[in-house]
């Protein structure tokens, strides 16, 4: 049975209790109204807690070993004694393909770990739906105290995009070899990247690796820098023998310093709130537009008339725009 008090899990994700925090994902997690009324009051309650975590996004395809680099470079933290939360955004989970992030037995070490917490993707809805869970999953781990929170991503769509929006620092995970060198370029994830890391530089790879840093910083010299105050770096490492962990969790830390220093830190998180304000009204603007009786009525046989190409697609949205009724009977439920 879930308690239908907000402050029974405010409480307890502020105490830092595993189970209730897993509950309250849960709740924030689900479709359901009710929870969704819940988790929002949980939420606003927890909202004077957030913001102090380390936001770190990672993504590379699958196979490029981010579950491995996770688990080491997550277990070095705990050595330190940091704790840290594992999130992720895959929206193939959503897809009757089944998840890509989520089947295998993933970092095993690290889930037992009391200083660890991981929470696979959540596996509803679209990628808006799913990233908008994970964030809020996200500030509900940082008020429960958290030092780092790992967001996980595939290539996936937009997905890399919608992870590098609700971070402080993107890791581009690459591997070297085999037409690899241009597959982040193509995708313009690099444009997205605060630093490239060719994971997998250990044995015979070690060489390749190095060729592929070299590439891939000439690459990026060609972009234009996101920031004025950061380069993006390029380096190799081990996820299997360590080597290299340690200097990418200090860059993590210097890009942290200068961004503070400069003030662009307060003003990306300040972006990224204003930008999540705006997806999120978009989305439930659209949402009660579908909703609305006068529309609901209409659209399956406008949409059919412009799909056989009768009706242009101009005059279809004014005509649908306009039946809304003159106090804007979008914005009623
Ligand atoms: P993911 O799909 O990106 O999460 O990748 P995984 O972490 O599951 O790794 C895919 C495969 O690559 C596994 O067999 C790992 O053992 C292997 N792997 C991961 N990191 C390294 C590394 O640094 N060096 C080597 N040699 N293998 C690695």
């Amino acid at each position: 049975m879930l308690s239908q008090d907000p402050q029974f899990y405010v409480d307890g994700v502020l105490a830092g209790n595993r189970r209730v925090l897993a509950k309250t994902i849960t709740l924030v997690e689900s479709t359901h109204p009710e929870h969704q009324r819940l988790a929002m009051a949980i939420l606003e309650r927890l909202a004077p807690h957030t913001g102090d975590a380390v936001r770190l996004g990672i993504t590379g395809v699958p196979g490029v070993g981010k579950s491995t680099f996770i688990e080491a470079f997550g277990m070095q933290r705990i050595a330190e004694g940091l704790s840290l939360a594992v999130l992720a955004v895959d929206p193939s989970s959503t897809r009757s393909g089944g998840s890509i992030l989520a089947d295998k037995t993933r970092m095993e070490r690290l889930s037992i770990e009391p200083d660890a917490f991981i929470r696979p993707s959540p596996s509803s809805g679209t990628l808006g739906g799913v990233a908008r869970k994970t964030r809020e999953s996200m500030l509900v781990c940082e008020a429960a105290g958290f030092d780092l929170i790992v967001v996980e991503t595939v290539g996936v769509g937009q997905s890399e995009t919608t992870v590098a929006s609700m971070v402080d620092f993107f890791l581009v995970l690459m591997l070297a070899g085999a037409g690899d060198e241009l597959q982040g370029i193509k995708k313009g994830v690099l444009e997205l990247a605060d630093a490239v890391v060719i994971n997998k530089a250990d044995g015979e790879n070690v060489r390749p690796a190095e060729l592929a840093r070299r590439q891939y910083e000439n690459a990026l010299h060609l972009l234009m820098p996101a920031s004025a105050h950061w380069s993006p770096p390029v380096r190799t490492c081990s996820a299997r023998t360590l080597d290299g962990l340690d200097q990418i969790w200090r860059l993590v830390g210097d890009h942290r310093e200068r961004m503070r220093v400069s003030g662009e830190f307060e003003t990306k998180r300040r972006r990224q709130d204003l930008a999540w304000m705006w997806d999120l009204i978009e989305e439930g603007l659209r949402a009660r537009f579908r909703r609305h009786p006068g529309i609901r009525d209409q659209l399956p046989r406008i949409e059919r008339e412009v799909a056989a190409g009768r009706l242009p697609a101009t005059m279809a949205a004014h005509r649908l725009l306009f039946s809304l009724d003159s106090e804007g009977a979008v914005y009623k439920e």
